[in-house]
């Protein structure tokens, strides 16, 4: 009877030690201090790591390009922030808040600069008469902005510049976007997208997916 109690009261222990163990790990994986999680996000994103990132995702993109029969009227589509133009310098500058008035500030600034991978990608496709769309997130009243900025970062040439109207306020990117694409599918043969969110990306109407690396914000 000893035993058993003793070997029950080991089992207990064991259990507890487990729990325990399990609980600490998940602690660990899922709880990073914020100041932490800021430092590691900054350091990544102004480091040649990002870079890297980026070329690398858009060399898998032009591989998947040269194993398409491209057709006469196709089209590329970029998606703007964190893709076509960094705005590394507004989330430095606001310690990576977000607010709306500092952000159509900023837009209305238009010096945000290209991520050279993806202006590579850019110049590549104009050079094979791959047409440009923009699709963009960006409130329609900030267009004027939007057309200098992307000239003033070296993206002149373009077919189409899509900014959210308020028919699609309050829908989710990924309906959105989606839906322009297939609008645009009356007009184009769209072949690829590249954008920084999977929302970019998903939801049909495109061929290749190109995902670049943004670990400063995620939108659905
Ligand atoms: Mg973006």
């Amino acid at each position: 009877m000893k035993t058993f109690y003793f070997k029950s009261k080991l089992a207990v222990l064991g259990l507890f030690l487990l729990a325990n163990t399990i609980l600490s790990a998940q602690d660990q994986s899922i709880l990073i201090n914020l100041h932490d999680a800021v430092k590691s996000v900054k350091q990544y994103h102004t480091s040649e790591k990002f870079n890297y990132d980026v070329d690398n995702a858009i060399d898998d993109g032009l591989a998947n390009l040269q194993q398409l029969e491209i057709p006469k009227n196709a089209a590329f589509v970029f998606d703007i922030d964190e893709t076509a133009l960094s705005n590394l310098e507004y989330e430095l500058r606001y310690n990576f808040g977000y607010d709306p008035k500092t952000w159509d500030e900023w837009i209305k600034e238009a010096n945000a600069t290209a991520i050279p991978g993806v202006k590579r990608l850019y110049d590549s496709l104009i050079a094979r008469g791959i047409k440009i769309i923009f699709i963009t997130g960006r409130n329609f009243a900030l267009i004027k902005d939007t057309e200098l900025n992307l000239k003033k970062a070296g993206y002149n040439l373009y077919d189409t510049l899509i900014c959210k109207t308020p028919e699609f306020k309050g829908k989710k990117a990924v309906e959105y976007k989606s839906q322009i694409r297939n609008e645009l599918s009356n007009k184009y043969k769209i072949i690829g997208s590249v954008g920084d969110q999977w929302s970019d990306l998903e939801g049909g109407w495109t061929i290749i997916k190109i995902k670049i690396p943004n670990y400063m914000y995620f939108i659905e």
